[in-house]
């Protein structure tokens, strides 16, 4: 039987780097050179390695995701694996996610530990990559599986997976759901299935998207005692400022400070505006809490309820809703399927 062929797409990261002169890791691996650290791939998979850039991901912007989504598209292959940075793993993932309805697997790696390390993670993930990717189950269901990501011997769903520590080797997880599957000794282990139904019904709405502008999408995360300033000046310097939306990362399920309920109700009137729960994921109340900053007094208002999205996956949604020119009530529809 021949081997699957695989494209590796290297876009930088912890895993792409090496020291300088003074001993600090800097950009500068590219794919080829992921792909020489881990001779086996070669026995597993037709390799095809592509440096796409050599940026950190916590430098990487949604164009660009958009453009990796059309070069994927592009592609002929019967596996895509993307390598990058571990910041925002769990938010380019998930734009990939939306971006790309597949039948081949299409998998995000990274690394924790550098190179210069003595027990880096790249190769091993890199490795453990290329193994998904070419496992009969996964292929089987690619499509239902979505993007994925492979951290540690553990298969996430990109839609769900979160960086949970900056530093630990274990810093992937998807708390509400879990792992869809697990590697160990030879073998992949399937474990589930994703629920995809809201991400096909985004996708739907949202169609390619790659064409539009980017469109700025603010986060604000509620703390104890906020007074809501940082509304008020988007309100008052909204040309200047140029935000397009904003992500409310609220408390608890869905609440916000009184104080600041009237400047969140007119920011929601100003622009799309959803509430996502800084507890990490939902799903949020609904109808449970009376009171003006409550969920009740929120939805009422206007405000967009962001289900069981992580305030970071809510604000990547509703960039690529804006940037699809989807009307407020449509966004409010599509975030309303996610719980
Ligand atoms: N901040 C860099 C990045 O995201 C390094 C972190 C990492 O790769 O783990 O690319």
């Amino acid at each position: 039987m021949s081997k699957p062929r695989l494209h590796i797409l290297a876009l930088g990261g912890t895993i792409a780097t090496r020291p300088d002169a003074s001993g600090a890791m800097q950009m500068g691996l590219g794919a080829d050179d992921l792909v020489a650290a881990v001779p086996l791939l070669g026995r597993l998979a037709e390799v095809e390695a592509e440096t796409v850039s050599r940026v950190g991901s916590h430098s990487l912007s949604f164009d660009q995701i958009h453009a990796l989504a059309a070069k994927i598209r592009s592609l002929k292959a019967d596996g895509i694996l993307v390598t990058q940075g571990t910041d925002t793993l769990e938010e380019t993932g998930f734009l990939l996610d939306l971006m790309l309805d597949l039948d081949i697997p299409v998998i995000v790696t990274a690394a924790m530990r550098n190179p210069a390390l003595t027990s880096p993670d790249g190769p091993g993930n890199l490795l453990a990559a290329v193994r998904v990717a070419c496992d009969p189950w996964v292929r089987a269901h690619a499509k239902a599986l979505g993007v994925m990501a492979v951290m540690l011997d553990e298969v996430y769903a990109a839609a769900d997976v979160l960086k949970v520590h900056p530093t630990r080797l274990d810093a992937f997880a998807s708390p509400q759901t879990g792992p869809l599957a697990a590697l160990v000794e030879d073998r992949i282990v399937p474990m589930s299935l994703p629920v995809r139904d809201a991400i096909e019904a985004a996708r739907t709405r949202i169609g390619k998207a790659s064409g539009g502008a980017a469109q700025p999408v603010a986060l604000l995360w509620m703390g104890l005692d906020e007074p809501g300033r940082l509304i008020e000046a988007m309100l008052a310097a909204s040309d200047r400022l140029g935000y397009r939306g904003a992500v409310l990362a609220a408390m608890g399920g869905g609440h916000i400070p009184e104080r600041m309920a009237d400047s969140a109700v007119r920011l929601a009137a100003a622009m799309p505006t959803v509430v996502s729960p800084r507890a990490g994921g939902g799903p949020m109340l609904r109808q449970t809490y009376a009171g003006p900053s409550s969920e009740i007094a929120l939805r009422k208002a206007g405000l967009i309820w962001g289900g069981r999205l992580n305030p970071l996956k809510a604000r990547v949604l509703l960039e690529t809703c804006l940037r699809a020119g989807l009307a407020r009530d449509t966004i409010a529809e599509v975030f309303d399927a996610f719980g």
